[in-house]
């Protein structure tokens, strides 16, 4: 048939492939040593198999906006094994009152009968936390000094899975304290923060960087900024979008080399993603989508229409990396950023979220415990 399939507890390549070296028991695998972290070369057929992609930060896509629609993160998780997508973080940026709490809900009620998509593992909170200086496309009129009553019932348990909050604002890193002590992720993001400012907030435990350079002060050589921060502080986990309009391709390829494994790739997507380039409503906001981006009437860049499968080509191509180090930023790095040890890996143990890709790192295949989401032949 030429059909990927998971019989037996075995993930085969049908046709003229070869037999993946890894075998799989109710989603999860157990096969043999040998194989790698980050992938697994299919030898004679000259495909990879590597541990699916997982996007920290993902607003929307195909006309869903989640601001909007907080309900419909499932139907957009039924989406997005389509750019290899296995698990991910739905994002809700600074929004109305009330928003975050439908969205709360929405993934504690659990997805619908029958439902089979990219898993999604917590809320990605971008605000309203932020700087007014360093808002981009967040509303001004809704961002918010962070205080403890305004994360009552934020916590891993509920949900929340990561924050991004501005360590400049006053009362940031008692808030930011408050959110690590609840098992959530903080990033630092939408600031206009020096290095002494990132530092004290990496100190109380901040652990990754929410798109970085896109918010925040430029690097500069005697005021590094957040910027410098994320690139010379081990402590930190760093995203980046490689669509090449948020950051220039040369810039994406010197963070690489800066980051290493600490490079995380994301989207930042939002509704406008997979659509067709024009104009667009999302929420209550109209978008221009061209080869330019997604942007407001302003100019100002509203997300991106960035798939993740795109992404990881972009990055080798922007920075000349090994396929490893690019899967690595897709899978494991963005797996560790929340702590998670069956995903982001092919060792024994893992779930079999998979990706099956061309060397040109072309998506074929996508695999969600065990079961194929998406096929492209
Ligand atoms: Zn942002």
């Amino acid at each position: 048939m030429g059909d990927l399939i998971v019989r037996g507890g075995t993930v085969l390549v049908g046709g003229a492939w070869t037999c993946v070296d890894v075998t799989a028991h109710d989603g999860m695998l157990v096969g043999p040593a040998g194989v790698g972290p980050d992938g697994v070369e299919v030898d004679g057929a000259g495909l990879l198999v590597a541990a699916g992609y997982l996007d920290l930060q993902c607003n929307g896509g195909l006309g869903i906006d989640l601001a909007g629609a907080p309900e419909r993160l499932w139907e957009l998780g039924v989406l997005l094994p389509q750019f290899g997508v296995t698990a991910w973080l739905p994002t809700i940026v600074t929004t109305p009152d009330g928003i975050v709490d439908r969205a709360i809900e929405a993934l504690a009620a659990g997805p619908p009968n029958g439902w089979r998509g990219a898993i999604p593992l917590g809320l990605h909170l971008e605000g309203p936390f932020l700087s007014p200086a360093k808002r981009g496309a967040h509303p001004e009129a809704l961002l918010r000094p962070p205080t403890l009553e305004a994360i009552e019932g934020w916590s891993r348990e509920a949900g929340v899975a990561l924050v991004t909050l501005a360590p400049d604002q006053p009362g940031a890193l008692e808030v930011l304290d408050a959110l690590v002590q609840r098992g959530v992720v903080v990033s630092l993001g939408h600031t206009p923060a020096t290095a002494e400012q990132a530092t004290a907030a990496v100190d109380a435990g901040a652990r990754w960087v929410t798109h970085l350079f896109n918010a925040m002060a430029p690097l500069h050589h005697r005021e590094p900024g957040l910027a410098g921060v994320a690139l010379a502080d081990e402590r930190l986990h760093v995203g980046v979008i490689p669509d090449g309009i948020h950051v220039h391709p040369r810039v994406v390829a010197m963070t690489q080399r800066a980051l290493g494994d600490r490079l995380t790739i994301v989207t930042d997507a939002v509704g406008a993603l997979g659509m067709p380039h024009g104009r667009m409503t999302l929420g209550r906001t109209v978008v221009t989508i061209d080869d330019g981006g997604v942007r407001l009437a302003d100019g100002n860049l509203a997300g991106s229409n960035l798939a993740m499968d795109q992404g990881v080509r972009n990055l080798v191509a922007f920075s000349g990396c090994p396929t490893e180090a690019a899967l690595h930023a897709a899978s494991t790095a963005p797996a560790a950023v929340l702590g998670d040890t069956v995903r982001g890996t092919l060792a024994p143990g893992a779930r079999a979220d998979l990706v099956v890709l061309t060397r040109e790192l072309e998506l074929v295949a996508t695999i969600v415990g065990g079961e194929i989401l998406y096929d492209a032949r």
